[in-house]
C-alpha cells in the first residue's frame, strides 16, 4: 500500500481507504463487516470514511466497537454530517453541528476524528455559522480537520474567502470512469487551495468491477440485486455502459490487473486524488482492491482506455 498526503493537511492517508455505506453496520452481517475491517488494516488501508447517517448511526456503532483497543495514532478516522438524524436533526447550523459531531464522537468512542466533513452544503443556514461552528469544533479538540462532500465551486470559493475560520483540506466528490465532473472545475479549484480529493464510489458502487452483464440480470449476492439499493446504482446498469466496459477487459489483463484494479489505479493516476474509498461487502475484494495501490498506468495505456469509455457513452473531460 502506498500513501499520500491529503491536501495541505498533515494526514497521511492510504491510497485506497475503506467506506461504510450501504455496508457496514447495515447490509453486510457483523462478522463479516469485522472480517473486511480486518482485512483493510492487514493489507496496509488506515483510513476510514463513514457519516453519521450511514444506517442512521450504525455505522458509526460498528466502527466505534471494531476499532477499539486499537491504537487512536493508528488510523485516520473520517465521518460526516448534513442529512437527516430524526425530523428535527438535519442540516449544518452550529447547534446541529455540535450535537452531531458529539454523538458521532459517542458512537465511535473516540475524543477526536482526524477529518469531519459537511456531507452536503447547507442552503439554509449561513456558510459563516457553520464554518464558525466546524472552527470551533476543531479548537475543542474535536476534529484535527476539515472537509466538505460535493460542494459546488462557487461554494468552495466561498469558504476559502471567510476571515477568521479554518481552512478546508479535503473535498469528498464521486468520481470514478463513469463519473468524471470533477475533473472540470473541482480538481484545479481544490488543488490551488491545497484541498486534496477523497472520492467515493471509484467502482461506480460495483459496475467497475465488470460483474454486471449487458442483457443478464444482477448477481443475486450483488448491490444492484439488494433492495436496500432503491435504484440509485440503476443509472450505470446501462447495456452501452457494460457493453463499453467489456472493452476494458483486454486492457486489465494485459496489465495483470483484474477489472477493479484498472478503475482504482486509474482513478488513483490523478495527483489531486489523495485517496479512493471503497466499499467492500467481503474481505476478498478488500485485498484485491487494495492491489490497486501503487500501479502506474502509461499514457499509452490511459489512451486505450479512454477510447473504451467513450464507446461506453463517456464523455472525455481529461486534459
Ligand atoms: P464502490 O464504488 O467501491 O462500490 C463498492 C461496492 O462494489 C461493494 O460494496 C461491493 O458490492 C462491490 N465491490 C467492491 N469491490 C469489488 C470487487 N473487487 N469485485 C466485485 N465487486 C466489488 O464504493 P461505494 O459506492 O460503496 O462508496 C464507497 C464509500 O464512499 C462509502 O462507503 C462511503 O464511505 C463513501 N460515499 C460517500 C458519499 C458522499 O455523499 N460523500 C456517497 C456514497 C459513498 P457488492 O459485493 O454488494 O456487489
Amino acid at each position: 500500500m502506498q500513501y499520500r498526503r491529503l491536501g495541505r493537511s498533515d494526514l497521511t492517508v492510504s491510497e485506497i481507504s475503506l467506506g461504510s455505506w450501504l455496508t457496514y453496520g447495515g447490509g453486510v452481517e457483523r462478522e463479516r463487516a469485522e472480517a473486511c475491517l480486518h482485512r483493510a488494516f492487514e493489507v496496509g488501508i488506515n483510513f476510514i470514511d463513514t457519516a453519521n447517517v450511514y444506517a442512521r448511526g450504525a455505522a458509526e456503532s460498528f466502527l466505534g466497537e471494531a476499532l477499539r483497543g486499537l491504537p487512536r495514532e493508528s488510523y485516520v478516522l473520517a465521518t460526516k454530517a448534513f442529512f437527516p438524524m430524526s425530523p428535527d436533526d438535519r442540516g449544518l447550523s452550529a447547534a446541529q453541528i455540535e450535537k452531531q459531531l458529539d454523538a458521532s464522537l459517542r458512537r465511535l468512542r473516540v475524543d477526536h476524528v482526524d477529518l469531519y466533513q459537511c456531507h452536503r452544503y447547507d442552503p439554509e443556514t449561513p456558510l459563516e455559522e457553520t464554518m464558525g461552528a466546524l472552527t470551533s469544533a476543531l479548537r475543542k479538540g474535536k476534529t484535527r480537520y476539515l472537509g466538505f462532500s460535493e460542494w459546488s465551486p462557487r461554494q468552495i470559493q466561498a469558504a476559502a474567502a471567510l476571515p477568521g475560520v479554518e481552512r478546508f483540506v479535503s473535498s469528498q466528490p464521486q468520481y470514478s470512469m463513469l463519473w468524471r465532473a470533477p475533473e472540470l472545475e473541482v480538481f484545479p479549484l481544490c488543488a490551488r487551495l491545497g484541498i486534496g480529493q477523497i472520492v467515493w464510489s471509484p467502482l461506480a458502487q460495483g459496475v467497475l468491477s465488470g460483474k454486471y452483464r449487458p442483457g443478464q440480470p444482477p448477481p443475486s449476492d450483488s448491490r444492484a440485486a439488494s433492495e436496500r439499493m432503491g435504484g440509485f446504482i440503476g443509472e450505470f446498469l446501462d447495456n452501452r455502459i457494460l457493453a463499453g466496459l467489456q472493452r476494458l477487459e483486454p486492457i486489465a489483463r494485459e496489465l495483470g490487473l483484474s477489472l477493479p484494479q484498472l478503475a482504482l489505479a486509474w482513478v488513483l493516476r490523478r495527483l489531486e486524488v489523495s485517496s479512493a474509498i471503497i466499499g467492500a461487502s467481503r474481505p476478498e475484494q478488500v485485498a484485491e482492491n487494495a492491489g490497486a495501490s501503487g500501479v502506474r498506468l502509461e499514457p499509452a495505456v490511459l489512451e486505450r482506455i479512454e477510447k473504451a469509455l467513450v464507446g461506453a457513452g463517456q464523455a472525455a473531460t481529461d486534459p
